[in-house]
């Protein structure tokens, strides 16, 4: 397998034709395919968007449907690609339009089934591991923005993320891109598998964006995602005007705690999902089949309700819910 161009760098300054597998973009063009990434088991078609501008200048790399059912992530990251004119881009954008297609085709919630493996805990990934590993390898060097949602059976609340690396100047642009970004909280921690630790790892500034979630993707929460994404663009200098930022301001939130269900039944969430909760609040009950409750889980801080499993099945060692505060 070829290895992976260390393409997600800003200040990037080039001339000469951007390659990803079989696409080739030289400067003032757009380019559009299915690129083979070979993942040991199968052969993937991953959808891949090179926008190489007519102007030298930073490079932003992209990825949506690392979770293959976060369906607004993946339509505003193909409404903003798709509708990028390269003679207006300064440097270029290269996006992974759905970068887990075999869950996206099987609709899969958190793993991907060619082996079960959730792909936002495999980063960087291993070139020579199973396919999910060998697909986190491939994309590894190419992510700086990520844009997620909640999956299938989860609700949110509109948030960013990022880490710190203690490189002071690439958390200093992570920063500043996550509040371009415009959303209601910013969650500042470690992530470990996920992309923006790799690429944390690799001095890359990089930045973690959630709209929406439940299989839906609602025209408001695929134009919340769009415009965040678009004003990601216009900080990183790639283009001239972006739409304004919502009035709301950004919220820090530096401490997260998720929740997990230690049994298998039915998930009654006493919470919704962006309310306060206080350190104690029972926040739902998992029930057996006939109503005895198996489980009555308790908040372990005081925190914003960040998301919600929200399908009634529940299985032990799923997430319930996660707090941030
Ligand atoms: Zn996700």
């Amino acid at each position: 397998m070829r290895r992976p161009i260390p393409a997600a760098t800003l200040a990037i300054m080039t001339k000469s034709p951007i390659t990803i597998g079989s696409l080739t973009a030289p400067a003032g063009t757009r380019a559009t395919g299915v690129v083979s990434v070979d993942v040991g088991t199968a052969t993937l078609d991953v959808p891949v968007a090179i926008v190489h501008g007519s102007r030298p200048g930073p490079r932003v790399s992209v990825t949506a449907g690392i979770h293959g059912a976060e369906y607004v992530s993946i339509a505003a990251l193909r409404e903003v690609v798709l509708g990028l004119d390269p003679h207006a881009v300064t440097g270029s954008l290269v996006a992974v339009l759905t970068a887990s297609p075999a869950a996206f085709a099987a609709r899969s919630i958190y793993v991907n089934p060619l082996d079960g493996l959730n792909l936002n805990r495999q980063f960087p990934g291993d070139r020579d591991g199973s396919p999910t590993q060998r697909l986190a390898h491939w994309l590894t060097t190419k992510v700086f923005v990520d844009m997620h949602c909640g999956d299938m059976n989860e609700a949110l609340v509109s948030f960013t993320g990022i880490e710190e690396t203690g490189d002071a100047s690439v958390d200093a642009r992570s920063r500043e891109l996550a509040e371009a970004y415009g959303l209601r909280y910013l969650l500042i921690g470690p992530s470990p598998g996920t992309t923006t630790t790799a690429a944390a790892a690799l001095g890359i500034p990089a930045v973690l964006g959630e709209v929406g979630g439940q299989g839906r993707w609602p025209r408001e929460d695929v134009a919340l995602h769009a415009a965040g994404f678009q004003r990601v663009l216009h900080a990183a200098g790639l283009i001239d005007a972006a739409p304004s930022a919502p009035a709301h301001p950004t919220e820090v939130l530096a401490t997260e705690a998720w929740m997990r269900a230690t049994t298998s039944g039915y998930w009654h969430p006493a919470v919704a999902v962006g309310d306060r909760v206080p350190a104690g609040t029972v926040v739902g009950e998992v029930q057996d089949a006939f109503g005895s409750v198996l489980e009555r889980p308790s908040a372990p801080m005081d925190g914003v309700v960040i998301f919600l499993v929200s399908s009634l099945a529940m299985n032990a060692g799923d997430p319930l819910l996660a707090l941030a505060g």
